[in-house]
């Protein structure tokens, strides 16, 4: 059964979605799922200045990949749509009304030259403007609480530009709760009047985001830290509607891998890592921006990590699955303090994922790169073939692309030889070895790799010579280089045409 607990991401459309974004829309996902609850998209796209006409398919891409999809919204299970804020319009100018005449709001018709002046005095003082009681009745400030209604209602008719501004209340101490962060208390002195509806028609976030947040029935604000200081507002609001307030939850900043600041694309930029979780690009500019799918990361790895950047499950146990965050999460575990990001332990997590995936799912993601190589893996035999290489090698790869260089040389022979292994293994009497090789391969009837190391090493036994002498220049020609899993598997896996094919090629090309 549904329960009552509706939780909203809420996403301004001006850019791609900052990992930070997507761990907050991450967090709503879980708690929705934990209560059996509704996990809501709502795009917040009054700010028409700073709209980016691809970000909103971005978003819904990105929660898509991350496998953590919203249940209600855009063309979704349409409750309390539209979910687009501009086109909830009119509505907001229906509240704004709703506080002008309970006295909430006031009209404020000074110019932006004027606010700049007034700015710029008290910073002559060394004092900040701040527009809220101690000056909104004085005289100097053009609105509603100083005009007459007559003259208000001639400006407004004469087309004058004008605002709504909240009419923050005087001498009060408001007492907060938050989930996170507990009891929160502020003198209501300290706030400004803030805009609540523009000259262009639109509301801010604040009068759109309390209206929809309350229409839409929502249960629990879980947003970032950065709106905490809105928070007085909105608790404002909600009392100044006569309306219940939703609980709040400001999850912790997401700092740069130094520790101090907030993660920036630029710190990505500069480490060499993606902050966002799709590869993006820039319509103005062309500008590609990396991202964590295109960088060959699992996306239950990549969620995995992030679910950690700011909470944690009280115990040592890290590799959690969706299934499991969801069972396991709770605010009451996120922290009050930043959570550093680290590359390296996205790595580590994404290594983790690879590791604990089977041979035969990360065979089934090998196959398009060995396509892409022009190697056809034609039927159930050959792919069998690769499943075996991959679980030979799959240990030391982190990507899905890691496997390519890893195993190559199953696949092809070396076109060319590292040279300083060759140098050093492959010597005066080295081709008249493995020419002599050869023919011992050629009898060799059981290719299983236990019998071919047998017969091998038996031969080199005989001759009394180092089995480096033997080992060295066999896996030189085979590889390409001193690297790889066993050797005899190699040649198993390769099969004793090909074993002897390299093994002419390399006395032929060193
Ligand atoms: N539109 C805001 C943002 O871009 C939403 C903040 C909130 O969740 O209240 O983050």
């Amino acid at each position: 059964m549904e329960s009552n607990v509706r939780v909203r991401f809420a996403p301004s459309p001006t850019g791609p979605l900052h990992i930070g974004g997507v761990r907050t829309a991450l967090y709503n996902y879980l708690f929705a799922k934990k209560h059996n609850g509704t996990f809501i998209l709502r795009i917040e796209d009054t700010d028409q200045t700073r709209y980016v006409a691809n970000a909103e398919q971005y978003i819904i891409d990105a929660l898509n990949w991350c496998n953590i999809p919203f249940d209600e919204g855009i063309n979704k299970n349409e409750k309390f749509g539209p979910y687009r804020q501009s086109e909830r319009k009119e509505l907001y100018k229906k509240y704004a009304t709703i506080l002008l005449e309970t006295g909430w709001a006031y009209y404020a018709f000074d110019t932006a030259e004027e606010l700049d002046a007034h700015r710029k005095g008290h910073e002559a003082e060394g004092k900040t403007f701040i527009y809220n009681w101690h000056n909104r009745e004085k005289g100097r400030l053009v609105n509603s609480l100083v005009l007459t209604d007559e003259e208000v209602q001639a400006k407004i008719n004469a087309g004058e530009n004008y605002v709504i501004r909240f009419k923050s209340p005087q001498d009060e101490i408001l007492q907060m709760e938050d989930e996170i962060r507990g009891n929160i208390t502020i003198d209501t002195n300290t706030l400004d009047d803030k805009i609540l509806f523009k000259t262009d028609g639109m509301p801010t976030y604040h009068l759109a985001n309390i209206v929809d947040d309350h229409l839409m029935e929502i249960s629990h604000v879980i947003r970032g830290e950065e709106w905490l200081p809105s928070m007085p507002l909105h608790v404002l609001l909600y009392k100044a509607f006569g309306w219940d307030s939703p609980k709040f939850a400001h999850l912790p900043l997401i700092l740069k891998p130094v520790g101090k600041g907030k993660l920036s694309k630029r710190d990505g930029d500069k480490l060499g890592f993606p902050v966002f979780p799709l590869e993006y690009t820039n319509e103005a500019t062309g500008d590609v921006s990396r991202g964590y799918k295109e960088d060959g990361y699992f996306a239950d790895a990549f969620i995995n990590m992030l679910a950690f950047l700011g909470w944690n499950p009280g115990t040592e146990q890290e590799i959690f699955s969706l299934e499991a965050l969801v069972e396991t999460f709770d605010l009451k575990r996120v922290s009050k303090s930043g959570a550093k990001f680290s590359p390296d332990k996205t790595k580590w997590f994404q290594q983790q994922y690879m590791q604990t995936k089977s041979d035969e799912a990360v065979t089934e993601l090998f196959l398009p790169i060995l396509t892409e190589k022009g190697i056809s893996v034609a039927n159930e035999d050959e792919k069998s073939q690769v499943q075996k290489i991959v679980s030979s090698i799959k240990e030391r790869a982190i990507f899905v692309e890691d496997l390519w260089d890893l195993s190559s040389y199953f696949f092809e022979t070396p076109s060319e030889y590292d040279a300083k292994n060759v140098k050093k293994n492959w010597k005066e009497g080295t081709p008249e070895l493995m020419q002599e090789l050869v023919e011992i391969i050629k009898n060799i009837e059981d290719f299983s790799s236990a019998n071919t190391e047998k017969e091998i090493k038996e031969w080199i036994t005989n001759k009394e010579i180092g089995f480096g002498k033997v080992m060295q220049p066999l896996r030189l020609s085979l590889v390409g280089k001193l690297a790889g899993p066993h050797l005899f598997d190699i040649i198993a896996t390769i099969g004793k045409q090909e074993t002897i094919l390299r093994i002419e090629n390399a006395i032929e090309k060193l």
